[in-house]
């Protein structure tokens, strides 16, 4: 037996070879550098034993066998060293290439986590076993970071499973479970964990004793022939998917079809020259770097308690109330039974109760539908919701979500019918769009016991969720509402209280200067196609229409009066709203919606606009773009001035989870950041003229003169 700082590896009686993969300290297996140099060391001894009849690698943690690469050596600053990135590929093809050279068959025992270069190495062995653990899962999602499989993925999935399915699944970064990986022609079996080593052992000396490996590994290393029409056939339809998909805006899933078409007809070995040619650009590209921070933080965010004082704990919660059936109330209260929390739903007005409680169910069975959900689990879920009319209902429950209308004096008066009523350690959250939760507080005998829980519609969809820490709002009141809305599926991200809050703050700008480029002259559809083009799912117009655009004037006049120097009213809007043009829900807006949710333009709305616009300048796409995204990134600047969030990624995150701001540019300050905030500068000089949402704060300037950049990585 030898071992290392990662490996073990045992001579067994029996000539079979047991290599476990158990990296000290470390919760996942990683393949960084060190690592890699420990699979060398073993490798070399490995390839003179010809007197073995087989090797197994399997991993020494539940339901992990090797997580990948090291994701921070990948997402470090020397990554923009072509050579550099040359030799890490190298190196890993090597290690994989040796195992597949080995005089004697191998089997990867895989019972958890293998993707990305754990697949890869797993597809260097002659068969693979997998386990029943729960958290197994396979397959190569590395497109999601920005780069593509770069040991040997992009040519040895094809090779074992077909071209077509191997660049659907590299090309989606979908990985797939045991079952599928079965059925697909992954894994050879899946045998209950606890049987895993003894029968891939079974399988390497089986494999020995038919020498079949041989002929496999043999044509392994050949090309895969397709036709000229299948391989024309095949990657038309997986380009023509991938351009759907990702708008064009990704370049690392074209780059993997790219390899994968180029390198099937070849032999394996000039075959990964594609892969390596193909991948060595998008190591350290912009959109890598961003992707890659973009999975740190979502990593910072599942272990954040949302508070600084270590020693707090969230209390537990076992019960929620939700006040208020309406497109809010009945979401959150959906959600909360989806993942196991029970909860009751309260509307003073019976009629809504029971749409808010038949959406519910709407809302199960077409998940049902979709299978995802089961039958039984339909069943428990809505086991779990309870309805009342009665506010005494929630008298034990741990925390009350409040989401009835957005109206200060309903709010108010509601919590202090309702105070009384619940337990004192029970938390009361609302999910107020914009009235502020230090100001309602005062209403209340237990400030300390709440905050704001600000979810996004549609609620079952939208992952973010802000928790809104008033002035008196406590720190346990502050991790309890993270950690429930972390069970229940949703990122939290803890903000001060501030008009607007995060999120609805800084697209307010945004927004607003979309009006202002249309009494310039710009078409809405231009405006549109502009934000598209940068990669936001729907441009602000359309937006205007989704959200109604009653609520964006009453949340633009909150916006206004916080910040008169930086928004401006919009007669535009007002005239809008008079003339009942609110959006999709009307069927009219800044388009209009014959046919359901798809705008058409509307030469009714043409009047409007000629009766507001100031001017007709034809105004070029890069300016629009500009003037959109600066007003956000200037209101960006002062949220993270007045230290509204506790970490400026918590500002990035909030775009993409929110609204859904192109992950691909890492968040609206990490735009800044890949722009240089010197060129940022010179850039809202341009248009110093049209107010001060082209201002940035003190803070920003300073770094612009510094040359700093927000986030060092
Ligand atoms: P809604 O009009 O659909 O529902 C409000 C419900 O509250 C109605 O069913 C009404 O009968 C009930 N209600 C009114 N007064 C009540 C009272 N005193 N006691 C009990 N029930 C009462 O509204 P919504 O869109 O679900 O919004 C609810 C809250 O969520 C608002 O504060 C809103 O700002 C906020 N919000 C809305 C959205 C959105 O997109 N709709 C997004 C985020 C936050």
């Amino acid at each position: 037996m030898t071992s290392t700082n990662a490996l073990r590896l045992e001579y067994r009686d029996d000539h079979v070879a047991v290599l476990t993969f158990d990296q000290a300290g470390s919760r996942a297996n990683t393949l960084g550098q060190a690592v890699l140099a420990e699979f060398e060391a073993v490798l070399a001894q490995l390839k003179e034993r010809t007197d073995l009849h087989g090797l197994v690698l399997q991993s020494g943690k539940p339901g992990m066998f090797i997580a990948g690469a090291d994701i921070k050596e990948l997402g470090s600053a020397r990554m923009d060293q072509p050579e550099l990135v040359r030799a890490l590929m190298e190196r890993g093809l090597n290690i994989v290439a040796g195992f597949e050279a080995l005089p004697f068959p191998t089997v990867a025992a895989i019972d958890g986590s293998c993707v990305g270069g754990g697949c890869e190495f797993a597809l260097g062995f002659d068969a693979r076993l997998a386990g029943t653990h729960p958290k197994f899962e396979i397959g190569l999602p590395e497109v999601k970071l920005g780069i593509i499989p770069g040991w040997g993925g992009t040519q040895r999935l094809p090779r074992l499973i077909g071209p077509s399915l191997a660049a659907e699944m590299i090309c989606s970064g979908e990985t797939a479970k045991a079952a599928r990986a079965l059925e697909i022609g992954i894994v050879f079996d899946v045998v209950p964990s606890e049987r895993l080593l003894d029968e891939a052992v079974r399988l390497v000396k089986d494999l020995h004793r038919t020498g079949k490996w041989k002929e496999d590994r043999k044509r392994r290393s050949q090309p895969i022939g397709l036709t000229e029409d299948q391989a024309l056939y095949t990657f038309a339809v997986a380009k023509g998917m991938i351009l759907e998909k990702t708008k064009g805006q990704m370049p690392a899933p074209l780059a993997a079809l790219d390899a994968i078409e180029k390198g099937c007809n070849r032999p394996l070995a000039e075959a990964l020259q594609c892969e390596t040619d193909a991948m060595v650009p998008l190591v350290g590209s912009t959109i890598s770097r961003n992707l890659i921070a973009l999975f740190f933080n979502q990593q910072r965010m599942q272990k954040d308690t949302g508070v600084a004082d270590a020693n707090v704990q969230p209390a537990t919660v076992k019960r929620v109330g939700v006040l208020g059936a309406g497109i809010m109330g009945g979401g959150i209260a959906s959600v909360h039974a989806r993942k196991g929390i029970p909860v009751i739903l309260l509307d003073s007005n019976p009629q809504a109760l029971d749409k808010g409680i038949g959406n519910i169910a709407v809302g199960f069975k077409t998940l049902l539908d979709k299978g995802r959900m089961k039958p039984e689990e339909m069943v428990a879920a809505l086991a779990r919701v309870g309805n009342t009319t009665q506010l005494a209902t929630f008298a034990d429950c741990d925390v009350v979500v409040e989401a009835v209308v957005e109206n200060e004096e309903v709010k108010t008066n509601l919590y202090k019918q309702l105070e009384p009523l619940l337990r004192p350690d029970a938390i009361l959250a609302s999910n107020t769009s914009t009235i502020s939760i230090t100001r309602m507080a005062k209403s209340l005998q237990r400030p300390e016991r709440f905050a704001g829980m600000h979810f996004f519609n549609p609620v079952e969809r939208m992952p973010l969720v802000e928790v809104i820490r008033g002035e008196k709002t406590n720190d346990v009141t502050t991790a309890t509402l993270v950690a429930l809305a972390r069970q229940i599926g949703k990122s939290p991200i803890v903000v001060k209280d501030g008009p607007g809050f995060l999120v609805n703050r800084i697209l307010f700008p945004y927004m607003d200067e979309a009006l202002q480029l249309l009494l310039e002259g710009a078409e809405p559809r231009t405006i549109d196609k502009a934000a598209v083009a940068f990669g936001m799912p729907m441009g602000p117009i359309t937006l205007y229409d989704v959200v109604g655009l009653d609520t964006a004037l009453y949340a633009g006049r909150v916006m206004q009066a916080a910040f008169p120097e930086r928004s401006r009213p919009s007669p535009l809007l007002v005239d809008l709203v008079a003339a009942g043009r609110l959006g999709q829900k009307s069927g009219t807006g800044f388009y209009r919606y014959p046919k359901g949710p798809k705008g058409e333009d509307d030469p009714k709305f043409g009047e409007f606009l000629t009766k507001h616009r100031r001017e007709t300048r034809k105004i070029p796409t890069e300016e629009i773009t500009e003037r959109l995204f600066l007003p956000m990134l200037t209101e960006a600047t002062h949220v993270l001035a007045e230290g509204l969030v506790r970490n400026p990624a918590d500002i990035d995150m909030g775009l993409i989870l929110g609204i859904g701001f192109p992950p691909q540019r890492g968040g609206i300050l990490r735009w800044a950041d890949s722009l240089g905030a010197k060129h940022v500068s010179s850039m809202l000089e341009k248009y110093r003229d049209k107010g001060a949402c082209f201002v940035p704060s003190a803070q920003f300037k300073q770094l612009a003169a510094s040359s700093e950049k927000l986030f060092p990585m």
